[in-house]
């Protein structure tokens, strides 16, 4: 026996299928304007529509209560708004929250809010899994299973912005959960310019940090296309033997090559670049490198950010002791490094990249 294939249900009748992302109405060429006029109305509703979602936070066309009546549920039968479902939830005492989502083909995210002050931060990924091989990370154990699509990074924003009080507002993103964001720039741009505009979240550019590993040739393209995002750099060592040991990915790239594309970048955005630094006991934490640092940044104003290790489970690595940190932050103060320690948030919801997957993975395995 035969059977027919599933209708399409998310794609819009009069698009072809293999249209990308036709029918996610997240996904910024969706054609949903052009599925309105076929439908006899005004293409303006669409704008209506968009409205509903970003500011409005409608969870369901039912909920857009100025559409036709008729209209809602012939949006509901041939467009998507969530391809997500959230797979958990969690809630720490220092008000970060975060959200591991199952994606359409079973593939898991994760996505963070973080509260800090009046900020309204959210992490957010770029990838189900990560190529780059980072020794101490846990998004990278299992390499890298697919880039996110723009919807799915859109989806992000409006699933943790739906967590705030209606009067609240994100306000802040960093491009720091799974993945690497350069590695996947032609899906999160288009994802991170809806997040600029004023019809989809209106945040601004300056609020936007994508954190990469340091892919020169991505950082270029970057300085070229869209320099105003801030941009951080995973350095995390000083010279290249230790950097090839904790960052695989150096080995055919080299400290000097990652920074001279960081420089140009500074060069054409103007804006003050970060260097992240995570401190592993035992292993880049010691006095001498702390100096090789400092000869490193040297003449760069740039902020190093230094990230308590958050320890993944079955991995050999640890924090360093206190001393051993004092030790290193002084060596770096005394030469008059701009050094920010970041501090740990939700550590005990596991919000660190990669972490919160492994962990649900590691209990459904156990539960087979
Ligand atoms: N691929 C991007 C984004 C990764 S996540 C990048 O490499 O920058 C953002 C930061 O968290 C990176 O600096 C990453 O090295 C760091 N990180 C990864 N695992 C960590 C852990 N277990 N504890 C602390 N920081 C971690």
């Amino acid at each position: 026996m035969t059977h027919d294939p599933a209708p399409p249900v998310s794609t819009p009748a009069n698009l072809p299928a293999s249209r990308a992302g036709a029918g996610h109405i997240l996904e910024p060429v969706c054609g949903l304007e052009d599925w309105l006029v076929a439908q006899g109305q005004p293409a303006w509703r669409g704008r209506a529509i968009r409205r509903w979602l970003f500011a409005g936070r409608a969870a369901a066309f039912a909920d857009m209560t100025d559409l036709p009546k008729d209209l809602r549920p012939r949006l509901e039968a041939d467009f998507r708004i969530w391809t997500t479902s959230i797979a958990s939830h969690q809630r720490a005492d220092d008000g970060t929250e975060k959200l591991l989502l199952e994606l359409h083909d079973g593939q898991r995210i994760e996505c963070v809010l973080l509260r800090d002050g009046e900020r309204r931060t959210v992490c957010i990924s770029s990838q189900v899994g990560c190529a780059m091989g980072c020794v101490f990370c846990a998004s990278g154990l299992d390499g890298v299973i697919r880039n996110l699509t723009t919807g799915e990074i859109i989806e992000q924003l409006l699933r943790l912005a739906r967590l705030l009080p209606a009067d609240e507002r994100l306000s802040h993103i960093v491009v720091m959960g799974m993945g690497e964001p350069l590695a996947n720039l032609d899906r999160l741009l288009p994802a991170l310019a809806v997040a600029q505009h004023p019809q989809g979240l209106g945040i601004s550019q300056r609020r936007i940090t994508i954190s990469t590993v340091g892919l020169p040739p991505a950082i270029d393209r970057l300085a070229a296309e869209n320099p105003g995002y801030h941009l951080a750099v995973s350095l995390h060592a000083a010279d290249d033997a230790l950097r090839t040991r904790l960052v695989p990915v150096n080995k055919a790239i080299g400290v000097e090559a990652v920074l001279a594309a960081a420089d140009r970048y500074w060069e054409t955005s103007g804006r003050r670049l970060t260097f992240e630094y995570v401190l592993l006991g035992g292993v880049n934490d010691s006095i001498d490198d702390a100096q090789k640092l400092v000869r490193l940044l040297a003449g760069r104003a740039a902020l190093l950010n230094v990230i308590p290790y958050n320890p993944v489970a079955g991995l050999p690595w640890k924090e360093p002791s206190s001393e051993s940190r004092e030790r290193f932050l002084a060596v770096l103060g005394d030469a008059g490094v701009n050094v920010q320690v970041r501090r740990r948030k939700g550590a005990r919801i596991d919000a660190a990249c990669g972490q919160l997957r492994r962990l649900a993975a590691g209990a459904t395995a156990r539960a087979e």
